[in-house]
């Protein structure tokens, strides 16, 4: 059960600037943060003054297919009263995810055929992904892991022993990519532990981390995290996702701004989301929004037909188009790659603009 926060203004003050620091005070800490996450439909149709009788039935359909999970300063960006808020339409459950559709299936990536060891993935020639747990710290409906839920399997001592003799056996790989879930819901104590088991393999330079978090609770960047960042000799890379410029506050500027001071590159993924950044001016803007807070564009995902998700399908050609008239609008480097995850490739496969 969550606790309920009523409307809470205070919540928008700048206590994030001088409450960053701790990672486990009682008030501000993310693990608190992340408890407390709206976690039942009626919940935040309440909190964001949706009429029940409208929403909740379709709600709690799509809550038993996958449930919701959104924390507070994700809600707090979100316009009350607002059912088409682009924030409000990637983690509230409705009616559609029930209706079945031709070509939209459980598994779009078949990502179950990579696995080398337990937790580490080899998909690609000179990185490994290393999933170091199945939680994540928002539902996001669209999600292609939607249909797995994966426990908070953690990975045993022999389990990371494994991974580690893995990596070092294998000098082709320089970069380790800690995913998920999303890596960052797992505490500090054991991410540092994992950056010094993967710093001692020599031919490693890289790490980089795949993540929500930092969108959706900033206080995530908090000391204990910039800790084991600043000590590491690996070059760091967070991609972080965020697929509408209203996602970014100024709690997520300022998380952003102490990633970039700890030597963090950052960049972006976002997913092309019909209803909430299927437009010109959505994209371009998000791409100035980013920039102005530190962070290039990176990947703009097409959709993945995954099953209940269909109503946020945007078709390749509308796509395609879409980043021709971001080519217009914006400078080259401020233009995501729009590219497809297509199972058994090597690599992302780019979706031909032209
Ligand atoms: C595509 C992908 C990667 C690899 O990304 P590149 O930037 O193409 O190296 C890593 N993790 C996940 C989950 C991906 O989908
Ligand atoms: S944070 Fe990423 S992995 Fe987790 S539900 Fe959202 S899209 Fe899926």
């Amino acid at each position: 059960m969550i606790q309920r926060t009523p409307v809470r203004i205070e919540a928008r003050d700048t206590s994030h600037l001088s409450d960053h620091g701790t990672c486990t005070s009682e008030n501000q800490s993310w693990q608190t943060i992340l408890s407390r996450s709206i976690s039942n439909p009626e919940h935040l149709l309440e909190r964001l003054n949706l009429p029940a009788e409208r929403w909740l039935d379709g709600a709690r359909n799509g809550h038993e297919l996958f449930p919701i999970r959104v924390p507070e300063p994700f809600v707090q960006r979100m316009e009350p009263g607002n059912p088409n808020d682009p924030l409000l339409r990637q983690v509230l459950p409705v009616a559609d995810e029930s209706v079945e559709r031709s070509g939209f299936v459980r598994d779009p990536l078949e990502e179950n055929t990579a696995i080398q060891t337990t937790g580490l993935i080899r998909k690609y020639h000179s990185r490994a992904l290393l999933m170091v747990t199945g939680q994540c710290a928002i539902n996001c409906r669209y999600c292609f892991r939607r249909h797995f839920p994966y426990n908070d399997h953690k990975l045993s001592r022999e389990d990371r022993h494994q991974v580690i003799t893995t990596l070092s056996a294998s000098p082709e790989i320089n970069e380790v990519i800690l995913s998920g879930g999303d890596p960052l819901a797992v505490n500090d104590r054991l991410l540092a532990q994992w950056v010094e088991l993967l710093e001692a393999v020599p031919h490693l330079k890289r790490l980089r981390i795949h993540s929500r978090l930092p969108v959706v609770i900033p206080q995530r960047v908090c000391d204990d995290m910039l800790a084991w960042l600043n000590r590491t000799r690996l070059q760091k890379v967070l991609v972080v996702h965020v697929n509408h410029p209203a996602e970014i506050d100024q709690a997520t500027r300022d998380a952003f701004e102490r990633l970039k001071q700890a030597g963090v590159t950052l960049l972006n993924q976002s997913v092309i989301l019909k209803g909430v950044n299927d437009n010109a001016a959505t994209l371009s803007e998000l791409s100035e929004t980013l920039f102005d807070a530190g962070v290039l564009p990176y990947y703009l995902h097409a959709f993945d037909p995954v099953a209940g998700a269909h109503h946020f399908d945007v078709s390749d050609t509308d796509a395609a188009s879409l980043v021709r008239q971001l080519l217009k609008r914006l400078p080259g480097f401020l233009v995501p790659k729009l590219v497809r995850e297509v199972p058994g490739e090597a690599s992302k496969t780019p979706v031909p603009a032209f």
